[in-house]
């Protein structure tokens, strides 16, 4: 999930995505990238300070078996919590070797690691999926930035879904996304595509919103999930009590358009957007 704004629900939509895929059986590890930690915090994760996390592993090369968490509020999702000192990843990268390939490198060997092979135990003794693998999917939360982190984020993953938020100038910034996930595609990462565009936020009572879909829909096409995220108090709400708005309040238009968009994301086949 990647938006170089901030508050347009990228972390929203990571961790709503991540449990509604879990809720429908499928196990998801949460890759939290952002200093604020908010993905962690809404996954019940503790990534208060001394709390090992996605930083040791940037920057340490601590294997993520060490630092990945189980969600306290979601069954199948695991996290690998962000604490404050990833602030300092953006300059401290910069110095070492391999520095966009870190985070691609420590998710290579932690998925293909086989059942019990590793010494951590955070993840669980039945550590794999029905087809063997480990988890289902691998969702990464950006920072509000296209430094060092999100490029580590694009180096790693092989679908960028970015979250529109239905508001004046939401298309502001959007080309310099695009180009950066062009340049990573040519010179890093050929895998790499955009797969899907959120609108979030959407308010249907105001004629903003639907003009700002509109002109969303306009510019990328069918890259446009159909189903839009509207604003919500539940979905706000949800993160303080350490839950997602699946868990929180699993009837609410939140948690309901947020089932619908893992159904989006899983039913499309990747070549077919
Ligand atoms: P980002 O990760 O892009 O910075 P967030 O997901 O943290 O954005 O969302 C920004 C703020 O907006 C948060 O306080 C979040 O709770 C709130 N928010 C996100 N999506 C919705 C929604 N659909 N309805 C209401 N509030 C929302
Ligand atoms: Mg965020």
């Amino acid at each position: 999930m990647a938006n170089q704004k901030g508050g347009v629900g990228k972390t929203t939509t990571t961790v709503n995505v991540a449990a509604a895929l879990a809720l429908a059986g499928q196990r998801v590890l949460v890759v939290d990238l952002d200093p604020q930690g908010n993905a962690s915090t809404a996954l019940g994760v503790s990534h208060h300070e001394g709390v090992r996390g996605i930083y040791d592993v940037l920057i340490d090369a601590i294997p993520l078996d060490e630092v990945i968490q189980a969600s306290s509020s979601v069954d199948g999702v695991w996290c690998a919590p962000s604490t404050v000192d990833v602030v300092g990843c953006e300059i401290e990268l910069v110095g070492l070797d391999e520095r966009e390939f870190r985070l691609r490198s420590a998710l290579r060997v932690h998925v293909s690691e086989e059942r019990g092979a590793s010494s951590g135990t955070n993840t669980g003794s039945d550590n794999v999926t029905d087809n063997g693998r480990r988890y289902d999917f691998v969702l990464i939360d950006c920072p509000p930035s296209l430094g060092l982190l999100t490029i580590n984020a694009f180096a790693a993953a092989t679908e960028v879904l970015i979250p529109i938020q239905c508001e004046y100038y939401a298309l502001e910034g959007l080309t310099q996304l695009v180009r950066s996930v062009d340049l990573i595609q040519r010179h890093l990462n050929p895998e790499l595509r955009i797969s899907a565009i959120l609108m979030t936020m959407f308010d249907a009572r105001t004629r903003l919103s639907a003009q700002v879909a509109a002109e969303v829909r306009e510019h990328f096409g069918a890259l446009v999930l159909a189903t839009s995220i509207p604003r919500s108090v539940r979905i706000s709400e949800a993160p303080s009590h350490g839950e997602t708005v699946l868990t929180y309040d699993p009837n609410s238009v939140g948690a309901l358009s947020y089932r619908e968009v893992a159904i989006e994301l899983t039913r499309q086949p990747l070549a077919a957007r």
